[in-house]
């Protein structure tokens, strides 16, 4: 059952890396959009290595009174979602939107966001209408959103979009996962309860380019499979199976053939040759997905992830705040 829950604080992550064009527009906009809330609200900004002016920028609107504004440095360029996570440690709020500095996901959404998830929900996420970007990331995201869907079986839509509102037990749950790389939308969907999604529009690159080349977006889909799956790994041990057993069957044939056709129709023993290669070949691959199993527990443990997170305690006693040490 989905309880209404309403929202004191929300904040307002931003990663920027070198968006000094875009930021006067997204800080006005960004502003205007929260002023609109019915609660409190604070904007953190994050400058993940920017070389550009952008980490003035920042700096300059979060000392101006009343900004709302805190804006958090880095020291150098750490990626998109590793600056989000340095915004969610100091993000105060219990509802915490993220959004893309470069305007293609309108701030004008944000009070969307937080009354979707007033109604109750945990992760709210967005669906992008008409995605103005090249038709190779369109398609290559398709192609991911299916496969997350497939894996984890429930109908998300689009995990690119970062365009999300998050409730502080799964950001704090997130905080907990200690893994260097990591995909925030997936991690945060393995701690809700109740998400959903609504849908958006989206708007092309106005200033710049994207900060993603190729490499990066290969990189990023690395992370984006192993934050879900060791399931990979395993696909070793099922391959060389299949490999061992066909080997197996093709030497068994063999052998028929040779006893019923006689000598010649076995070129020498060539065949057999190959059934007796693929029979080790797929034994190699089990091996090896041996190994794999015991390198994915290996990185499962070192990632250490929190293995529950408690939300809260009620006793008729006392209340129970959750403790900062549960792993
Ligand atoms: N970004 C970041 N660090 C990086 C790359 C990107 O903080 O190393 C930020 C960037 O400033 C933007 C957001 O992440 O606010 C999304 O980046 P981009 O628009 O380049 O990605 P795309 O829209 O092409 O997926
Ligand atoms: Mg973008």
């Amino acid at each position: 059952m989905i309880m209404p829950a309403p929202v004191k604080k929300v904040s307002v992550v931003i990663p920027v890396y070198n968006e000094q064009e875009s930021l006067p527009e997204l800080l006005r906009r960004t502003s205007v959009a929260c002023q609109q809330l019915q609660c409190a609200y604070e904007i953190v900004l994050v400058d993940d290595g920017s070389s550009d002016h952008s980490a003035a920028m920042l700096t300059e609107a979060a000392v101006a009174a009343e900004s709302h504004m805190i804006a958090i440095l880095l020291n150098r360029n750490y990626g998109q979602h590793a600056a989000l996570m340095a915004g969610f440690s100091y993000a105060s709020g219990d509802l915490i939107v993220t959004l893309d500095a470069d305007l293609q996901n309108p701030p004008e959404e944000i009070p969307r966001l937080v009354a979707k998830a007033e109604e109750g929900y945990d992760v709210v996420g967005s669906v992008r209408l008409q995605r103005q970007d090249s038709g190779f990331r369109r398609y290559a995201s398709r192609m991911i959103n299916h496969l997350i869907q497939r894996t984890t079986g429930k109908g998300m839509g689009d995990y690119g979009c970062m365009l999300r509102a998050y409730r502080r037990p799964v950001i704090d749950a997130m905080l907990h996962c200690h893994e260097r790389s990591t995909f925030i939308p997936l991690l945060a969907h393995s701690f809700a309860r109740h998400s959903t999604e609504i849908l958006v529009p989206h708007a092309g690159r106005q200033f710049g380019q994207s900060k993603y080349s190729v490499m990066r977006l290969i990189n990023l889909m690395y992370d984006l499979v192993t934050c879900l799956t060791t399931t990979p790994l395993r696909m070793l041990s099922v391959v060389g199976s299949i490999i061992a057993l066909s080997g197996f069957a093709l030497a068994l044939l063999l052998v028929l053939l040779r006893l019923v056709f006689g000598a010649h129709w076995a070129a020498d023993g060539v065949f057999m040759l190959f059934a007796v290669l693929f029979t080790f070949i797929g034994a190699q691959f089990v091996g090896m997905g041996l190994l794999g199993e015991y390198i994915g527990r290996i990185y499962n443990d070192v990632r250490a992830r929190p293995r529950y997170f408690i939300q809260r305690v009620v006793s008729s006693e006392t209340f129970l705040p959750a403790r900062e040490d549960q792993k």
